[in-house]
């Protein structure tokens, strides 16, 4: 099969130039100006003067099919890489996760199981885990050569993900020497319990609480005390969905020290606010997330922290849970609510529409925080994350102009909420390719569960 893609404006992450994009089987060929005269026959070509032509998306942070309390998250990886695909994303990383007092190998084949035959776009994973004994350190140089080098801690959640902090130095010490990067979710849980269980015994149970309970101090406060760790470790650190000044400040001091401290941030973080908690009937349930969303203010120092470049790009951490069936099983307390929002589909029409439209970033940047910063932290470039010869087409034909009033009712995610209900972007997906499928045309679907392959991951580049 060969595409050409005509007219359109490449953007990579260091370059924006008038372009068509050949595309021969899962790869892109060729690029330059004028390819019709050059090329022959093709089997299709795609129109795309006005438009940009953007890597796909990456999307570093997800949890599909995954269990939480009783429920389990309602995205599963066809879903989820469906919602996806219609939002610009061609390629997630979910957690896997190890299970309780059992193997990470037991964990990875878990989530292999749940994405194979599912999985619409690629994938891949990296391993939660909540110990770091001999065997799992072990385990981890396995998974390091099996195209999963990288993992995540939890400093929050304690009896359920965290791990103290000589797990956390082990498991440092051990990504030191094997090349892999620690993932860390930073919030002081032990801490965190103290201030919900005081909420709660004083009747403190509306979902605001969740926020008031996890404020950023204690997270500003992870985020120092894991850098510190990693930097005594001699190995790079990556802080997941970091929200707030505190935690940005702790990050940029160490980086101003030179530790490779790298850190996303999410667009709930961006453009939505605390003052959600407040939404009548229970709906401030619908933003129950860790850590919380933050005081307005914040929002604009994680732009700035986009902008100079302190964070390194933008996930979502979709995790979505129905707000009736899911969110409402803490209607008695807020701390029983389950943690977690959809976001997978927005993510690039709302950073295209809040950043660069609204003149904070530009489309290098743009593409660099939505993709390519992705595929080089978590080895994927340039096979993803970039537009060149003999990288994957997975593609993004993108226009600018396009309007999507975000709803339940429209949403390609399957959950009954929208964080983002009525608002409108400008900016969006007219047709998007994975490997050389075209399996978004408009509002047409044309790509096909299990065709997603899961992505062996390479080494960490750049920073
Ligand atoms: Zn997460």
């Amino acid at each position: 099969m060969r595409i050409l893609i005509k007219n359109g404006t490449v953007a990579t992450a260091s370059e924006l130039f008038k372009s068509d994009v050949l595309i021969e089987g899962e790869k892109i060929a060729l690029l330059g100006a004028d390819l019709v005269s050059k090329v022959g026959e093709v089997d299709r070509t795609i129109e795309a003067s006005g438009k940009f032509v953007i890597p796909g998306g990456i999307d570093p942070h997800t949890h599909l099919d995954m269990p939480f309390g009783g429920t389990k998250s309602a995205d599963d990886f066809e879903t989820g890489t469906r919602a996806a695909a219609f939002g610009g994303t061609t390629c997630v990383v979910d957690f896997a996760i190890q299970p309780a007092g059992g193997a990470l190998r037991a964990g990875l084949d878990e989530w292999h199981r749940k994405a194979e035959g599912k999985a619409c776009t690629d994938y891949g994973f990296h391993m939660i885990v909540r110990e770091a004994g001999k065997e799992t350190l072990a385990e981890m140089d396995l998974l390091v050569k099996e195209g999963v080098p990288s993992f995540k801690l939890f400093t929050a959640y304690p009896g359920v993900f965290m791990v103290d902090d000589a797990t956390l130095l082990r498991a440092l010490q051990r990504s030191a020497g094997n090349g892999s990067l620690i993932c860390l979710h930073a919030e002081n849980g032990p801490a965190i319990d103290v201030l919900v269980a005081e909420a709660v015994a004083n009747g403190h149970t509306a979902p605001k609480w969740h926020a008031l309970t996890r404020p950023p101090r204690l997270e500003g406060e992870a985020t120092h005390r894991a850098i510190v760790l990693a930097e005594q470790a001699g190995a790079p650190i990556y802080i997941v969905h970091l929200t707030c000044k505190e935690a940005l400040t702790a990050l940029r001091e160490a980086r101003g020290r030179g530790v490779p401290a790298m850190a996303e941030t999410c667009p709930q973080y961006l453009f939505l606010s605390q003052e959600n908690y407040e939404e009548p009937n229970f709906e401030g349930a619908k933003y129950v997330m860790s850590p919380p969303l933050r005081p307005k203010g914040h929002d604009e120092a994680l732009w700035q922290g986009l902008r100079f470049g302190d964070l390194e790009l933008v996930s979502t951490d979709h995790c979505p849970f129905n707000f009736k069936g899911d969110k409402d099983l803490g209607k008695s307390s807020f701390a029983k609510i389950p943690n977690g929002a959809p976001g997978i589909e927005p993510r690039m029409s709302l950073m295209w529409d809040g950043g660069v439209r609204a003149g904070r970033i530009d489309v290098n940047r743009f593409v660099e925080i939505t993709s390519t910063a992705a595929a080089k932290i978590f080895g994927m470039f340039p096979a993803k994350g970039t537009i060149a010869v003999g990288s994957d087409a997975d593609l993004v034909v993108f226009d600018p102009e396009k309007e999507i009033r975000w709803s339940a009712k429209t949403h390609h995610m399957r959950v009954d909420y929208n964080p983002y209900e009525n608002r409108v972007t400008r900016g969006a997906p007219a047709q998007v390719f994975s490997r050389g499928n075209l399996i978004v045309d408009g509002e047409k679907w044309l790509g096909k569960a299990g065709a997603g392959k899961f992505v062996r991951r390479g080494s960490r580049q750049g920073k």
